[in-house]
């Protein structure tokens, strides 16, 4: 009996274990064939300046259309392509799509706003990352001062001396580069700078709390002010109610970017607040 229902556990655990590889075998046979059959799109997250209001940038977030799944979160299939070595090519899609569309919205008259795009740890250590994105800008005729790369804080620090090889280069080229999801690595503000960074994105998590949690309030209010003291900007993400955006308005961060004023738009959606001039994001 015994020898029974380990025999009929040891089936249950295999078949387990193999639909689960199944479906990532899926997704990834699925994810090859992405860019060929163009599921991919951009939506773009507004970034307000804090004092006027005004949308002074756009985070560009990749989305996968899958054909029988529906919409796929990056937080899903970046963790996979990275994996597989497929975030090059993607990666590369998404900076030249951002590109092409920066150029397409000044040739259209709209006001410039900068154009925010993240990059993941694979497309860091490419040698040829920024060949790649010299080439992108010059075909798409986009101006680089309106590019902005995000770099989470981890990436940054798994090789300080390459990081600042790289990043020297791009800032050369007048692209403003991010450091994002700050507060969630293991670096020290001491790290920031040491590298040719321009903004601070400071992590939702520590926005969460910003209001209720003296704690918070006090690392928040350290990293902006010493981001301030190397002449960085300090944008908070995942800004979600007046209260928050009240406290980092006092505390003199810069910019927002969060469901309070607008969750990820369509091309069509942002499009329609680009071409009004003013550039006020409709709140709630
Ligand atoms: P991230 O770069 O930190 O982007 C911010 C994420 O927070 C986005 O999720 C955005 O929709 C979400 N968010 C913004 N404001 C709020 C808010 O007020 N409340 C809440 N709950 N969420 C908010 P999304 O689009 O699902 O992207 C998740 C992550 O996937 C991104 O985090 C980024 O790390 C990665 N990702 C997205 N697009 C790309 C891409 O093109 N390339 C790479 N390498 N990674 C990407
Ligand atoms: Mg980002
Ligand atoms: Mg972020
Ligand atoms: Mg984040």
């Amino acid at each position: 009996y015994a020898k029974e229902k380990g025999r009929n556990q040891y089936y249950f655990f295999e078949s387990c274990i193999s639909a689960k590889v199944l479906e990532k075998y899926q997704l990834e046979e699925d994810l090859r064939q992405a860019l060929d059959h163009q599921e991919f799109v951009l939506c773009y997250q507004p970034q307000i300046d804090i004092m006027t209001g005004k949308i002074v940038g756009v985070e560009a977030l990749i989305r996968w259309i899958h054909p029988t799944k529906g919409c796929i979160s990056p937080a899903h299939f970046i963790p996979l392509a990275e994996e597989t070595g497929l975030i090059v090519p993607i990666g590369e899609w998404v900076i030249r799509t951002a590109c092409q569309q920066s150029a397409e919205w000044r040739k259209k008259g709209f006001r410039d706003v900068r154009i925010s795009v993240n990059l993941s740890a694979k497309q860091f250590q490419q040698p040829d990352l920024v060949e790649m994105i010299t080439k992108i800008i010059e075909e798409t005729d986009m101006n680089p001062g309106l590019l902005d790369l995000e770099i989470t804080e981890s990436l940054a620090m798994m090789d300080i001396e390459l990081t600042k090889e790289i990043l020297g280069k791009l800032k050369k080229m007048n692209i403003n580069i991010s450091l994002d999801d700050f507060g969630t690595g293991y670096s020290s503000l001491n790290y920031l700078k040491q590298l040719p960074i321009n903004t601070v994105k400071i992590d939702k998590t520590f926005v969460d709390n910003i209001t209720v949690d003296k704690g918070q309030q006090t690392i928040a209010k350290a990293v902006i002010d010493l981001s301030h003291n190397m002449a960085l900007q300090v944008i908070a993400e995942g800004v979600e109610t007046w209260d928050q955006y009240s406290f980092l308005k006092y505390q003199q961060c810069d910019k927002v970017q969060g469901y309070l004023f607008s969750k990820p738009l369509s091309l069509e959606e942002i499009e329609n607040i680009l071409k009004e001039d003013e550039g006020f994001v409709k709140c709630k």
